[in-house]
């Protein structure tokens, strides 16, 4: 049976997802502070955390930054819930280490679809890009087509070859079309072992994936700088 940390602080919020997580067969282990998610996140191995941002005792950010760090816990699939459709919110759990995010109001199924879909996610990658990367499932967006399973690009049909990291950064900036990265965020999460790398490197990459997949190299219809910020997706439409 698969367990899953709910971490809420609205106790109706909270019961409402454990009975409906209940309801699927996963078992809840409830928590209404953050700094006790964060020890029980220490010691005990759970399947998936449910994870509000705004926590009395340390917020959603630090739980989720805590738990990335555990010994036990640090590549488990975390799931956040922002209060607002605030993109700064989302930004921010997505760069301290959560792996998908639900806004509220938030209906119970999509809670319970998004949980399921990160359960049948493989673990062990050790968080981060690699791990969408290589587990996540194809999008598809504005004629581009990406593959993670046979790290396949097509642009309007036509195979494109990219590199390793190159498919990371378009892969992850595709799936979340809309939201920005900064450098320093796109950096942690596409070179997760390599040291010798620089917010400089992003623009470089940057600028070779949209040599291979922009029609204009110069004017963009994928990848879009967003000045003093960093890097998004063309939202869809
Ligand atoms: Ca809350």
């Amino acid at each position: 049976m698969p367990r899953a940390l709910v971490v809420e602080d609205e106790a109706n919020i909270r019961d409402l997802v454990c009975l409906h997580l209940g309801f699927e067969g996963i078992e809840c282990v409830p928590i209404g502070d953050g700094r006790d998610a964060i020890a029980v996140a220490a010691r005990e191995p759970v399947d998936i955390v449910v994870l509000d941002l705004m926590l009395p005792g340390a917020d959603g950010i630090a739980v989720c930054r805590a738990i990335r760090r555990s010994p036990v816990n640090s590549d488990v699939p975390i799931l956040m819930l922002t209060a607002r459709s605030d993109e700064s919110d989302t930004v921010l759990g997505l760069e301290s280490g959560a792996d998908d995010y639900v806004t509220k109001p938030f209906g119970i199924r999509e809670l319970v679809a998004r949980v399921r879909a990160l359960l049948r996610r493989p673990r062990g990658s050790g968080g981060g890009a690699g791990r969408a990367e290589e587990f996540g499932r194809p999008v598809a967006i504005r004629g581009l087509e990406i593959d993670p399973a046979r790290r396949r690009v097509r642009v309007d049909g036509r195979e494109v070859e990219v590199t390793a990291q190159e498919f990371a950064l378009l892969y992850l900036l595709a799936s979340h079309p809309g939201i920005v990265y900064s450098r320093e965020a796109l950096l942690s999460r596409i070179w997760t072992d390599d040291t010798h790398v620089t917010p400089r490197s992003v623009d470089t990459l940057v600028k070779r994936l949209r040599h291979k997949i922009e029609a204009d190299p110069a004017r963009p219809a994928y990848v879009l700088t967003v000045w003093g910020a960093g890097y998004k997706f063309a939202d869809a439409g």
